[in-house]
C-alpha cells in the first residue's frame, strides 16, 4: 500500500499538533512536530544569551546553528516522539509561554528555517508522514497528497492554550496568552520568508464548533479517502 504525506498548516493553537498526533496513530505513520523544533532553536538561543527581552542577536545565532542539534525520540508511555536539544530532553521547557513569545522572530531568520526544512523534508522522504507547521503544505512538501488548514477563533484558540498552561502549572494570564497568539499569527503572516498561509490545494477545517472527535473523524475520513484514490 503506498503511503502518502499529509501537511497541516494552519494558525497558532488550532490543534494542529493533537490532530496529528491522533492521525499518525490511526494510519501507522510517523508524526513530526515542525514547531517543536523552531522552538527548540529558540530555547537554546535564550539559554545561549542571543535572545532576551530587549535584544535578539541573529548572527549570533546564526554563527552556532551548526551546533544545534534537534531529534525526536518516541515516548511509548506518553505516545508522542519528544523533542531533544543537543541530546537533551527539552519536550517540557519549549511550551512555556516564554518561548512562545520569542519564537516568531526566531521563525522569521531565512538561515533557521533552510536548516529546518531540510531536516522536516529528510523525515519525511519515505512519505508516511504527517506534519504540522506554518509552511508545510506550501514550502517543506509541496507535493504533499493531503493538505490541510485548521482554523478557529483567536478567542476561542487562546483559550485552549491557557487551559494547556494552568493544566502544566504554569502561572500565566489569558490576556497575555491571547497576546501571544495574535502577535505570532501577525509574525507568521506577515514575514518575509514561508509565511503562513493556505495552499491553493488545501482543505480548510474551521473547528471553532468542532469538538476533538468530530474533527478527528473528519480528518481521518479524507486521509483515508485520499490513500484509497493514490492506491486505486
Ligand atoms: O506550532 P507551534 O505553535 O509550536 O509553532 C511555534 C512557532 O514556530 C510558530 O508560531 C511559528 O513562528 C514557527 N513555525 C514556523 N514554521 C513551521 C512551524 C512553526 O515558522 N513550520
Amino acid at each position: 500500500m503506498k503511503k502518502i504525506t499529509i501537511a497541516i498548516d494552519g494558525f497558532s493553537s488550532t490543534g494542529k499538533s493533537t490532530v496529528a498526533k491522533q492521525l499518525a496513530k490511526a494510519l501507522g505513520y510517523v508524526y513530526v512536530d515542525s514547531g517543536a523544533m523552531y522552538r527548540a532553536v529558540t530555547f537554546y538561543a535564550m539559554r545561549n544569551g542571543f535572545i532576551d527581552k530587549d535584544c535578539f542577536d541573529k548572527e549570533g545565532l546564526i554563527s552556532q546553528l551548526d551546533n544545534i542539534n534537534i531529534s525526536f525520540k518516541f515516548n511509548a508511555e506518553k505516545g508522542f516522539a519528544e523533542v531533544y536539544l543537543n541530546g537533551e530532553n527539552v519536550e517540557q521547557d519549549i511550551r512555556s509561554l516564554e518561548v512562545s513569545n520569542f519564537v516568531s522572530p526566531v521563525a522569521t531568520v531565512s538561515q533557521v528555517r533552510q536548516q529546518l526544512v531540510k531536516q522536516q523534508q529528510i523525515f519525511g522522504k519515505d512519505k508516511g508522514v504527517v506534519m504540522d507547521g506554518r509552511d508545510i503544505g506550501t514550502v517543506v512538501f509541496p507535493e504533499a497528497e493531503l493538505k490541510l488548514f485548521m482554523t478557529a477563533s483567536a478567542e476561542k484558540r487562546a483559550q485552549r492554550r491557557y487551559d494547556e498552561l494552568l493544566e502544566r502549572g504554569d502561572e500565566v494570564s489569558y490576556d497575555d496568552v491571547l497576546n501571544n497568539v495574535q502577535s505570532r499569527d501577525h509574525i507568521d503572516s506577515t514575514r518575509k520568508d514561508s509565511p503562513l498561509t493556505m495552499a491553493d490545494d488545501a482543505i480548510k477545517v474551521d473547528n471553532s464548533s468542532m469538538n476533538l472527535e468530530e474533527q478527528f473523524k473528519f480528518v481521518l475520513k479524507l486521509s483515508e479517502e485520499k490513500i484509497r484514490e493514490i492506491n486505486a
